[in-house]
This record gives structure tokens, C-alpha cells and sequence, in this order.
């Protein structure tokens, strides 16, 4: 459960900057959400533009209550401020907290926030900004926020060299793309049964249609530059040349039986790293695609049966854990679909 933050005496004629910085950070830091006390429709507007655009689930809510937020929450609450215990001590304590409420200030505090809170919480004990000790305290909480999110329409390409914001692609900027990799028939039209298939299931999740169908278009397309396993790697590294949204390369890189551990990759003579599919696409795509020979469906177990004929028991079992975990949160099985 991600952390949520409470943003108390927001000043609207004075505060709206530094409240949105408040509301960015945690989402780009890991929180599941803000509460902004007090309602600011401009603080709402901008970050909710910030979550569509990029992706995520943040959310932002307001309230004139702050105090009733604090007392009714079901987790412990964290008041960030200069004069609590330092993080360093209660860090170890906080990571092991399922539900945190953590709240941040702007004019003086009220006396409730510290008879409240189960810790008071200093990010060194010198007065700076709420931003920085919200940062630190996420980041100190759960460095996993450093890991990209991978589903937003928009996504940032991280690079030492220039500024880059990566798209998805179109289906038709897909097709041509199988075009010019001079795609037989064959191929393309397993890529579209898949992507039919995959849009449907990653919209019924709520997950991203787009990047889901741009992913599966594109899951064979290293296919036209080699037949065995590495066109998962060869197709990628297509997709990144192509500038396209990182969220497509990482489709397509872990599509094949059910993922593949970085040992077993190794092994394989693939390039480098795991190919497990992380996000929500990823898994559909790959889960739709075992049901599929050619544009034709087919038991899973026709998938697992190839798979063990060929020696690849693991694999097999990766693909069976894949298709129950996306029956699972379908609520039905994913070969009825
Ligand atoms: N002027 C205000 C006052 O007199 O209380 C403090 C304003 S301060 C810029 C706003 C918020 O930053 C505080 O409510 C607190 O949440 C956070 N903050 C500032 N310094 C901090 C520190 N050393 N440790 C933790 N939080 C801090």
C-alpha cells in the first residue's frame, strides 16, 4: 500500500506553486495520493493534466477538514517537521508500515498535527522545505520509486545527453513499421489477433489500450530478423530505434514464455537482463499470445505441451502462472475470453 500525504495550510493566493511541487513529488516519489487542505481547483487541475499525460494512479482530493482526514485515517500518521525524532531512527520503523499518512505543512502548524501524529518525523533538524522532506522521506521509504512507470501515453526517456519524451505508437505508425520490415501476411495478422485480444482484456483492467495494442502489433516484429527466441530482444531493440514509448520495448521484450529469468536469458544467449513482463500490458499481451497459433485460438495447453516437448519445463510453468494471474484479476478464466 502506497503511502498518502496530507497537505495542510495551503495558502491559495500564495501557496499554489509549491503545492503542486508537494503533489508531483509524491506522485514521482511513490505516494498513491494528496489530500490538499485547503481547495485549490488550479493545484487539482494541474496535477491531474501531470497524471493523465504521464500515467499512474495518483490521485488528488481536497478537503476543509484536515484534522478529521488525520484523526479517521486507518494507518499511523507521519508529521513531517524540523523538530521531530530524526529520519534515520524512525525510517527502519516507518518501512514496515502498511497504511502512512504522511503530512506536510505551509504556514505554522497547528498544535493537533503533533498530538496526532504517532511520529513526528525531522529531515535534519534545520528549517527547509516541505518538497525536500517529502522527497527524502519517500525515497528513504521505498527507493523503488526510482524504477520508470511505464504506462503512461507520455514517457520520459532517461538519457545523459538530451531531452526526449517517447510516445506509443499508432496502430497505423505500427503497421508501418511491419511494412518496412517487410512483414509476411502470416505474421502480421497473428499480431493482429493478438492485439484484438489484448485491447479488450487491458480494458476490462483498466490498464493502457494504446500501449497495449501498440505492444502487441509489434510483439513478433524481431521475427523478420531472427526466427528463434532472441526476436524478443531483436524486435525491442527495434522498437527503442524507432524512439517509440519504452513501455512498447518492454512488451516485446519479455513476451515469450511467460517471461524470462536473466539466468535462463543468459543461458539462451540473449543479450543481457531478464525479459519477465512487469507491467499490466506486458503480462496481457504475453498471456494473449500463448492462446494464439498463428490468428487462430488455441488451449493453453497446446503452448505448454509444445513448451515441455521442447525440454522447456520452466517455461511451461511460467506460462501457466502468467495465464492464472491475469484469470485471476479478470475474475474469469482468460481462455473463456
Ligand atoms: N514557517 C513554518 C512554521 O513556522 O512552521 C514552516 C514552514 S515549512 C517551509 C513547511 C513545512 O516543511 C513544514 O510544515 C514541514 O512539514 C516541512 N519541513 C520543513 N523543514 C523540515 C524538516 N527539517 N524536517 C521535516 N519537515 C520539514
Amino acid at each position: 500500500m502506497k503511502p498518502h500525504v496530507l497537505r495542510i495550510g495551503h495558502r491559495p493566493e500564495r501557496d499554489k506553486r509549491i503545492s503542486t511541487h508537494v503533489a508531483l513529488t509524491a506522485r514521482a516519489f511513490g505516494a498513491g495520493g494528496l489530500t490538499l487542505h485547503r481547495p485549490d481547483s488550479r493545484v487539482v487541475a494541474t496535477v491531474t493534466d501531470v497524471v493523465q499525460r504521464f500515467g499512474g494512479d495518483f490521485g488528488i482530493a481536497t478537503t476543509t477538514r484536515p484534522r478529521a482526514v488525520a484523526r479517521d485515517w486507518r494507518g499511523k500518521v507521519v508529521h513531517l517537521t524540523m523538530f521531530g525524532t530524526p529520519l534515520a531512527e524512525a525510517a527502519p520503523l516507518l518501512r514496515h508500515e502498511r497504511e502512512l499518512l504522511v503530512i506536510v505543512g505551509a504556514e505554522r502548524v497547528p498544535r493537533w498535527t503533533f498530538e496526532l501524529a504517532d511520529w513526528n518525523v525531522a529531515v535534519g533538524s534545520q528549517p527547509h522545505s516541505e518538497v525536500a522532506a517529502l522527497a527524502i522521506l519517500l525515497a528513504e521509504l521505498d527507493p523503488r520509486w526510482a524504477q520508470p512507470k511505464l504506462d503512461g501515453e507520455l514517457q520520459v526517456v532517461p538519457s545523459a545527453q538530451r531531452r526526449r519524451l517517447a510516445t506509443i505508437p499508432t496502430e497505423q505508425e505500427c503497421l508501418v513499421v511491419h511494412s518496412g520490415a517487410g512483414s509476411p501476411a502470416p505474421l502480421l495478422s497473428h499480431c493482429r489477433a493478438v492485439a484484438g485480444m489484448a485491447a479488450a482484456v487491458t480494458a476490462v483492467l483498466g490498464g493502457n489500450v494504446a500501449l497495449a495494442t501498440a505492444g502487441a502489433l509489434l510483439h513478433d516484429i524481431g521475427r523478420t530478423r531472427g526466427a528463434g527466441v532472441e526476436h524478443c530482444a531483436l524486435g525491442a531493440a527495434m522498437a527503442a530505434e524507432a524512439g517509440f514509448h519504452p513501455g512498447v520495448a518492454h512488451i516485446i521484450r519479455a513476451h515469450v514464455g511467460g517471461g524470462i529469468p536473466q539466468r535462463e536469458a543468459r543461458a539462451l544467449g540473449l543479450p543481457p537482463g531478464d525479459y519477465l513482463p512487469r507491467t499490466l500490458e506486458a503480462r496481457v499481451v504475453a498471456a494473449c499470445d500463448n492462446l494464439f497459433a498463428g490468428s487462430r485460438r488455441r488451449p493453453l495447453a497446446d503452448c505448454t505441451a509444445w513448451l515441455q516437448s521442447q525440454g522447456l519445463e520452466m517455461a511451461a510453468r511460467r506460462v501457466t502462472r502468467l495465464h492464472r494471474w491475469v484469470s485471476h484479476r479478470l475474475g474469469r478464466d482468460l481462455a473463456e475470453f
